[in-house]
């Protein structure tokens, strides 16, 4: 009776220490979401080396597609590519689309980390922190801009641009909060755990880059100041874990991320970035 009722009472305490992760304010619809990521996409496709590789495609979208069986990776239509850039980063786009640098691929020690940094953008869209932040920083503008895309042929993207809500640098799109980051963080690690991913393994690649950023930023600028470091990732995945149901861990095939590299290390160098295009004159 005694035991029982200490279950009962740790029962409690377990439950009340899982956060419940949902998305926040948000003017768009998840159809919005998606129409946004889709223009988005095409627009990040023609401005930035996309990998057409098979294999290394067939990679990323085994493995997102296994974590993506996860309730906790919501319902969105999730794709993954890679782009030939050195630098370390990965990004997502509202509604699905994510994008990984072949820097961040050659900097990976396991097929377990690349998950974590695939489930902690996937929870980023599925938390829709993209929109949930341009519809904080836009609130009076937004509706009408909203109410207004796709009449007259305008894009979604044309009509956020006009209130300043675009892709570049400091997006609030792609820019998150030290609180998104750490949302991401519990809700990647509850996808990898449900799915068969250790989580530790995504706080343990995060720390390493934050670690190598510190020393030198200049592959990792991006990346950081997208993701802003929310504390110690690994002390509150690990505590997280522990009230976690019991999965055993395993990866898809150990022995494909050295092939992998390989092939992002042959790539030939990207084309220099596309100059902006400039208004002629002065
Ligand atoms: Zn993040």
């Amino acid at each position: 009776m005694r035991v029982l009722t200490i279950l009962f009472a740790l029962g409690l305490t377990l439950s009340a220490q899982l956060k419940e992760l949902k998305p926040g304010f948000n003017l768009f619809s998840p159809q919005q979401d998606i129409q946004l990521g889709k223009e988005a996409a095409v627009e990040v496709e023609k401005s930035m080396p996309v990998v057409k590789n098979e294999e290394l495609t067939a990679y990323l979208s085994r493995i997102g597609g296994r974590l993506a069986k996860s309730k906790h990776a919501g319902t969105f239509p999730f794709s993954f590519t890679a782009i030939n850039d050195k630098s370390i980063n990965a990004f997502a786009l509202p509604g699905g689309p994510i994008f990984v640098h072949t820097g961040l691929i050659s900097a990976l020690d396991n097929e377990s980390q690349l998950a974590g940094v695939l489930a902690h953008e996937m929870s980023h869209v599925a938390l829709r922190h993209g929109t949930n932040q341009a519809t904080k920083a836009n609130l009076l503008q937004l509706g009408a801009a909203l109410a207004s895309s796709g009449l007259g042929g305008d894009s979604m993207l044309s009509k956020l641009g006009q209130i300043g809500v675009g892709l570049g640098a400091q997006s609030v799109l792609l820019k998150y909060s030290r609180n998104a980051e750490t949302e991401a963080d519990l809700n990647g690690a509850r996808i990898m755990n449900e799915v068969g991913y250790n989580p530790v393994q995504m706080a343990q690649f995060f720390q390493k880059l934050e670690a190598e950023g510190q020393k030198d930023n200049s592959k990792l600028a991006n990346f950081l100041s997208d993701h802003p470091t929310p504390g110690n990732r690994v002390a509150y995945v690990e505590d997280q874990n522990r009230y976690l149901p019991k999965t055993q861990y395993s990866e898809i095939d150990s022995g494909a991320l050295p092939r992998i590299k390989n092939i992002v290390a042959s790539l030939p160098p990207p084309p220099p970035p596309k100059a902006a295009a400039r208004p002629a004159g002065n």
